[in-house]
């Protein structure tokens, strides 16, 4: 098989197989040919895991950060040299043209590494006079946190875990999605050869019921999903009856306002970034887009005409540019919103049907006229699905665009900066855009409000998510006893 692993699972710096285990198999979406075949973890596999991060981050923790962080840019050196083969395997494993994956996903994945690589070193304490007395406090890394995945981003999402993780001291069991578990397993093999010690990074698969296994085990600090909303929920409560640390990478539905003034050729570029990269299969993109009544028939043509001109196929070749959704189920959903848009009356623009380069391809879909109680305009398609809607005031725009359970992300295009802040105040999101979306640099913080998550990854913000403060009050006279 074109992409057969070792084995299923690497745990404590080796492969490890259980054949016991459920089988997965796993399809290169450009044609549905099975590419590999994996076996979920058993509940051996997973103890396994579980207790080899305990034992290896005790010694991990108390290494020095920057010897630590020696190893985490070895690493980033091997992601750069092996960038070609990554990204083809990655773009076997989900499906996305290998001109995406050759810029954004191992590439994401090494700047996260990097970055945090360089952070850690530089985290300390702080020392607080009391007056003689005084206290001082330790960040301490948290103990073994566990990554669950997502199919969209699989290696970048296993490293902007990975990448807090580890170089603040803790140890990592991630699984990543069923439907796209091979990259995760190419970072740990990758990171013994840069010299991590057996057991800081381990890899098992699985259905949601391993995720859930690792989310309520007692040895793990810390769970951070990268998923839908309900199995954010599910994950939640299960992580918080053991009282864990949790990240919540969530869904989103979010917003992208463009005012009448904004210059409309990166507005429409931007929009069809937001909506296709990726076959639209990305959590933050700008799926509701609020456009002033003014420019809408004008935005609506040029859109079209781009829309058209993307070139779908194979995704190894280098020229396509929009490829196959990642599975046959993911293909059904999206092709069932575009049939209730249809229904429910929102005007079709272009695309609204399967591609015929494959099975799993969705034609690029634009649908104008749609309203806020549209199915379009309330559910994550998670495809390439755009909804456009009308507006006339800032007021307007900015009440329905808020007017939704899901708060990730949000994106203003006007010329007029002042109400570009102005608007982005209002909004709620974790991350937004101004004349610009989408582009998420792991300088700057990601992550939501409201029911699309907790927590923050990337940038400085991530070292509060991965860290603990301990505090320490040191007395230096005799004490005052009433005894
Ligand atoms: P999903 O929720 O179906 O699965 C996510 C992961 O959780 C998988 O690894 C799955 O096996 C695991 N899982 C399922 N049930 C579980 C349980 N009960 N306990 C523990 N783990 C469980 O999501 P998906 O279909 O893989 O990915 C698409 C979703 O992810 C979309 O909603 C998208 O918006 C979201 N997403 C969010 C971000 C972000 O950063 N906010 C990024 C990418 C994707």
């Amino acid at each position: 098989m074109r992409a057969q692993p070792a084995a299923s699972h690497f745990v404590n710096g080796e492969w490890l197989e259980d054949t016991a285990g459920e089988v997965i198999e796993v399809i290169y979406p450009g044609t549905g040919e099975v590419i590999a075949r994996l076996h979920s973890a058993t509940p051996a596999v997973i103890g396994a895991a579980l207790s080899g991060a305990v034992a290896a981050q005790a010694a991990w923790g108390r290494m020095r950060p920057v010897e630590r962080s020696r190893i985490l840019m070895r690493a980033v050196a091997i992601i750069r040299e092996r960038g070609a083969e990554l990204a083809e395997l990655e773009t076997l494993d989900t499906g996305k043209p290998i001109q995406e994956t050759l810029v954004a996903d191992w590439p994401s994945g090494a700047d996260a590494l990097e970055y945090f690589a360089g952070l850690a070193p530089t985290v300390t304490g702080e020392t607080i006079p009391l007056g003689g007395d005084f206290a001082y406090t330790i960040r301490e890394p948290l103990g073994v946190c566990v990554g669950i995945g997502a199919w969209n981003y699989p290696s970048q999402i296993a490293c902007w875990k990975a990448a807090p993780a580890l170089s603040l001291g803790n140890a990592m069991v991630f699984k990543p999605s069923e439907v796209t578990p091979l990259g995760a397993l190419k970072l740990a093999e990758i990171f013994i050869e840069a010299g991590m010690p057996a057991g800081v990074f381990n890899v098992v698969q699985g259905y949601g019921n391993v995720g859930a296994a690792l989310a309520t085990d007692s040895r793990v600090a810390k769970v951070s999903l990268t998923g839908s909303v309900p199995t954010g929920r599910k994950v939640y409560a299960a992580a918080a009856a053991g009282m864990k640390h949790v990240t919540m990478e969530l869904g989103g539905k979010s917003p992208l306002i463009i005012f009448d003034d904004a210059d409309l050729e990166s507005a429409i570029g931007a929009a069809m970034l937001g909506n296709f990269y990726s076959s639209g299969q990305i959590c933050s993109n700008g799926t509701r887009v609020f456009v002033q009544r003014g420019i809408k028939e004008q935005f609506l043509t040029r859109l079209a005409a781009r829309t058209e001109a993307i070139l779908a196929g194979d995704p190894l070749d280098p020229e396509t540019q929009f490829g196959p959704l990642v599975s046959a189920a993911q293909h059904e959903k999206v092709m069932e919103y575009i049939g209730k848009a249809k229904a429910e009356g929102a005007r079709l623009i272009t695309g609204g049907a399967a591609g015929n380069h494959g099975p799993l391809f969705v034609q690029p879909t634009v649908f104008a006229d749609v309203t806020d109680d549209m199915t379009l305009a309330r559910e994550e398609v998670f495809g390439p699905v755009m909804a456009v809607l009308d507006f006339d005031s800032e007021e307007e725009a900015i009440a329905r665009a808020n007017g939704t359970e899901f708060g990730l992300a949000a994106g203003v295009f006007t010329a007029d900066l002042a109400r570009g802040h102005r608007v982005i105040a209002q909004l709620q999101a974790g991350t937004c855009w101004i004349n610009a979306y989408n582009l998420t640099p792991v300088e700057m913080p990601f992550g939501a409000v409201k029911a699309s998550g907790v927590g923050r990854e990337n940038s400085r913000a991530a070292v509060e998510h991965y860290t603990q403060v301990k505090a320490v009050y040191v007395g230096t006279g005799p004490v005052d006893s009433p005894y």
